[in-house]
């Protein structure tokens, strides 16, 4: 091994999180090594929200113009070219990524393209060289999880999905979490034969029961065949097509079947350390809000640490930690209650807020919905403080992942009703129905 000149600050991820951090903690003048061992930008860009966001643009114009040819405003049904799609993905995404090696370059951040070991002395090497930083950064994201069933090397993850070079034919979506939400929606869009199946009665988890109720009848307008209650218990395949055998004994058939049944924080390059550091639940590391593991020196963001997996918080708690170690300041970490989200199905589902007891949303006919007859419904629901002030909204509609952005400011800062009432959103516009209410 060979000792190299020891950091402030090692990272492990060159993902949303380690770049934010590594970015910024170098920017305040500290000695930064990020170690990355495939392309910079990790999940967000390479194989989550950036190309999936492309894909759903593209698969909600695409359904948008067959919608004009019903209505004979245009000719000629149009049809995706999967490959030439990819193409534009990949290629689009590979300028993000050298965008990222130039930042890198420019903030004065040392890289190490590999895969980073940790020793129990929290000293880190890759390969013949090691490093004892005076930190150590983990922020190694997560990876899709498996599924523990006879004939589970069948299934693709959602990582596999961005590698696919034509489009399926048919697809078995087996969990009905965002990722498996949205790509089914994605695929149906297409034009595959899409089967979505939750192993428990609702779709959308984690998303508020009056969210997922009106997404999982826009799935079924849609064409997405929705199926609730059930598990696979095991997947064969007969020549090209898989079949999965499900817990009521039941069988479904695709070209394709996508295991989308979760994700796990990657913290194995840290199973050397004795304590282990502690973890939830999820197996994400435990962190307090200076984002310490209970090993001193250690510290995690992003999806390897116990947040919220978004790249918003990933990045913002990369930002945070170097901030709150290489300033005078003492930020505190993002308020997770206000963190918006949104599920890209079709119209997408944004929320943000707090919306227990959310059980029911205003459905309306937007001018957009009398333009593209898409059998699709839009809907709004929100959850009000005594005062009146909000407290969380929900929205369902072709805005939704715009607007519930600046909804997430309003939450945080809890006006009261009188002060909203003042104000009014764009006309016309689905934004603005929540505005335009009295509840
Ligand atoms: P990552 O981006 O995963 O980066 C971790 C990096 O660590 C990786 O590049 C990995 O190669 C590297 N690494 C791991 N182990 C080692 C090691 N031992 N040595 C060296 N390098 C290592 N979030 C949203 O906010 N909006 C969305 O619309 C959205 N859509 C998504 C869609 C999909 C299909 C998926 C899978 C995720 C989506 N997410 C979305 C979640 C978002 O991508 C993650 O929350 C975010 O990327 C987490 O960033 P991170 O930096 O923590 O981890």
């Amino acid at each position: 091994m060979q000792s190299q000149s020891q950091p402030d600050a090692i990272v492990i991820g060159g993902g949303s999180a380690g770049l934010a951090f590594s970015r910024r903690a170098a920017q305040e003048g500290a000695d930064v090594l990020l170690i990355e061992k495939d392309r910079l930008g990790g999940t967000c860009v390479n194989r989550g929200c950036v190309p999936k966001k492309m894909m759903w643009k593209i698969a909600q114009t695409l359904t948008s113009i067959r919608s004009l040819e019903t209505e004979k405003i245009v000719s000629g049904a149009p049809a995706v070219c999967f490959k030439r799609m990819q193409q534009l993905r990949d290629d689009r995404i590979g300028g993000i990524v050298e965008s990222f090696q130039d930042d890198m370059k420019e903030a004065g951040v040392r890289r190490i393209t590999g895969e980073a070991t940790v020793h129990p002395d929290l000293s880190v090497s890759v390969g013949d060289n090691q490093w004892s930083p005076a930190r150590l950064i983990i922020a190694t994201g997560a990876r899709p999880s498996g599924l523990d069933i006879p004939g589970a090397g069948l299934m693709a993850d959602s990582n596999d999905v961005f590698r696919w070079t034509a489009l399926p034919e048919s697809l078995v979506v087996i969990g009905a979490g965002y990722i498996g939400c949205e790509m089914a929606a994605i695929f149906n869009a297409f034009g595959t034969d899409v089967t979505l199946v939750s192993d428990t009665d609702e779709i959308l988890t984690g998303f508020s029961a009056g969210s997922q109720a009106v997404a999982r009848d826009n799935l079924d307008a849609s064409g997405v065949r929705v199926l609730t209650g059930v598990k696979p218990r095991e997947v064969t395949r007969d020549g090209d097509t898989r079949i999965v055998t499900l817990s009521d004994g039941s069988t479904l058939s695709g070209t394709h079947v996508l295991n989308a049944t979760g994700r796990t924080p990657n913290t194995d390059m840290l199973r050397a350390l004795d304590p282990a550091p502690e973890t939830a639940d999820s197996g994400a590391l435990s962190i307090n809000d200076r984002f310490e593991t209970s090993v001193p020196g250690l510290y995690a963001i992003g999806d390897a640490a116990d947040r919220l997996p978004l790249t918003p918080v990933a990045t913002a708690d990369g930002e945070t930690l170097a901030r709150q170690l290489y300033t005078d300041e003492m930020p505190e970490p993002l308020a997770l209650d206000h963190v918006a989200t949104t599920a890209f199905v079709m119209p997408p589902v944004g929320e943000v807020g707090k919306l227990s007891g959310l059980e029911k949303l205003h459905r309306f006919s937007s001018l957009e919905d009398s333009i593209f007859r898409t059998g699709t419904t839009e809907a709004w629901g929100l959850v009000r403080a005594e005062d009146g002030g909000l407290k969380g909204a929900a929205l369902v509609g072709h805005a939704a992942a715009e607007s519930i952005s600046w909804a997430a400011q309003v939450t945080m800062t809890a006006p009261s009703r009188t002060g909203m009432n003042r104000a009014r959103g764009v006309h016309p516009s689905s934004a603005e129905e929540p505005l335009n209410s009295n509840i």
